[in-house]
């Protein structure tokens, strides 16, 4: 913990590791829904969603460990058991209980969605009083613009496939 690096904070410090913690908690259950999805999809264009599913499921575990760093940084404490990633998750988490990929995309499309909300938030909440978590939720927001995009370009793709 780097007391300099803490003063310039120009806000309630405590209110920015709550505000990543919540953020934190979404990024492990984006991570769960998106690894768990990619194992049981089923349906049209199968390979080429579990490609898509694999790699966001790599990127939201990046964001948790990059959220995780900052909020040590911070001095606080990432959430220390799953069971706190519930009480505090934005996003919730949707099961893949139903494998088809249309209902799997949509779904996941819902999940990036939230976390661009989140993010957006984030961004807001910190501007100008937090630049280098301001930073840190720039590089996600635009990782979760991207996300939902390539979902949506997919279900678009495998809808016109099915003469929907
Ligand atoms: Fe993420
Ligand atoms: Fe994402
Ligand atoms: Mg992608």
């Amino acid at each position: 913990m780097g007391t300099k690096g803490i003063s310039i904070v120009n806000m309630d410090v405590d209110k920015v590791i709550g505000l990543l913690n919540k953020a934190f908690a979404d990024e492990w259950l984006a991570y769960y829904q998106y690894w768990l999805g990619s194992r049981v999809v089923a349906g049209p264009m199968k390979e080429a969603v579990i490609t898509e599913l694999t790699e966001h499921a790599q990127d939201e575990l990046r964001h948790a460990e990059m959220v995780a760093n900052r909020i040590i940084q911070l001095g606080g404490e990432p959430l220390i058991t799953p069971q706190k990633w519930f009480d505090e998750t934005n996003c919730g988490y949707d099961a893949p209980s139903d494998y088809f990929v249309e209902k799997i995309l949509e779904q996941n499309i819902k999940g990036e969605q939230c976390a661009i909300t989140v993010y957006n938030d984030i961004l807001t909440e910190v501007s100008n009083k937090d630049h280098v978590t301001y930073n840190l939720a720039l590089q996600i927001l635009e990782d979760e613009v991207e996300h939902e995009e390539d979902l949506q370009s997919l279900l678009e793709d495998i809808e016109v496939m099915l003469k929907k």
